[in-house]
């Protein structure tokens, strides 16, 4: 009989471990996500057919190896690019040009990839999982609306670890890593077209920490701009409206451009990047109980963390079935 797994959490790191499962014969996945769809943070906000931002990673790296197998996959299937624009690093009032790290970004959108892998996987939407019950060796999935998903085998988490670690300890003894999650806020914007000597940066020791802008459809622009983890807590509490005003006031002083407005949005990203994991953990797993907890919060909190962290994971666990 096929063996049932089921992996919390849809992202990068979940939909990686669904797709490297999937190439298993034998096994049955059942992937859940809180949201409307996959990607987590690689999330992707579409305005109309042409417009989009990518609201949480803006691009990947491949400096391992043994991943570089699965970036050509997704490169063969034309569902990544070279990040188009060159990035520049401001510190201290001085710009220069960031390092020459191959950066890719999702073609079409950042989720494009993530879409790709759990093609053919049971996909459960708006699934928030409340808890999770082991009888008889069987896991059983609680959501919050009150659905009980049945008859796994084993349960795999791939959520950050504040959103995973109540459910986690509730039913296992392993360890898990203590890595603090900091919070950015995201501002989205449309703007009529500006000049910029850098369509992209990292900011260094500022309020702000990124901005990309691109060229929209209709001529305008199009930006993403996130803020740096202590100013992101100062203002946590703020109303959207602020907030936008606030990042909007902080770009335009750093670029020392008025920006004409045409829309604009803020999101809140409350784990969006995680400090060092001091343990070297890559991945948890209690075989005793046929969990696992896997995440880029593991291995530096990037999108190749995550990818890195399911595919250890993944080495383990297959030893099992
Ligand atoms: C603003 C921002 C900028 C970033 N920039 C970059 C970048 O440029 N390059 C880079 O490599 N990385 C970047 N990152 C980090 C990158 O996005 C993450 O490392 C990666 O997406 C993490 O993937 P994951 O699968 O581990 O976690 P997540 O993407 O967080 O996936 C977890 C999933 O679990 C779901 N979930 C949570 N709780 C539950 C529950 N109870 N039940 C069901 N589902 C649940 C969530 O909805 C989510 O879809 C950035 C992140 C942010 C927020």
């Amino acid at each position: 009989m096929k063996k049932k797994i089921a992996i919390i959490g849809a992202g990068v790191s979940g939909a990686f471990f669904s797709y490297l499962l999937n190439q298993q014969e034998d096994l049955e996945v059942d992937l859940f996500d809180k949201s409307r769809g996959s990607g987590g943070r690689c999330a992707v906000k579409r305005y109309n057919e042409d417009d989009f931002i990518n609201m949480g990673a803006q691009f990947l790296t491949n400096k391992r190896k043994d991943l570089s197998f699965y970036f050509k996959e997704i490169k063969d299937n034309s569902l990544l690019d070279f990040f188009p624009d060159s990035i520049a690093y401001f510190k201290k009032g001085v710009w220069m040009k960031a390092n020459d790290t191959v950066r890719y970004v999702g073609r079409p959108h950042m989720n494009s990839f993530i879409k790709h892998w759990i093609k053919g996987i049971n996909f459960n939407t708006r699934c928030k999982v409340v808890k999770i019950i082991q009888n008889e060796k069987k896991w059983s999935l609680y959501t919050e609306s009150g659905e009980k998903y049945d008859n796994y085998d084993f349960c795999v988490f791939s959520l950050p670890l504040t959103q995973g670690k109540v459910i986690w300890f509730q039913n296992s003894k392993v360890q898990l890593p203590e890595v603090v999650m900091n919070p950015s806020w995201a501002l989205l914007l449309k703007s009529e077209k500006v000049d910029l000597k850098w369509r992209a940066a990292f900011i260094h020791d500022n309020k702000l920490s990124w901005f990309h802008t691109r060229e929209s459809k209709d001529s305008n622009m199009l930006w993403v701009i996130h803020t740096s983890p202590s100013w992101t807590k100062e203002l946590i509490d703020l109303s959207k409206e602020d907030v936008d005003k606030l990042i909007t006031n902080e770009v335009e002083k750093l670029l020392k451009i008025k920006i004409k407005k045409i829309f604009s949005e803020t999101h809140l990203w409350r784990f969006a990047s995680s400090g060092e994991n001091m343990s070297r953990q890559k991945f948890a797993l209690d075989e005793n109980k046929n969990l696992a907890y896997i995440g880029d919060w593991f291995c530096g909190g990037r999108c190749e963390g995550a990818m890195e962290s399911a595919l250890e994971c993944f080495q383990e666990v297959k030893k099992l079935f």
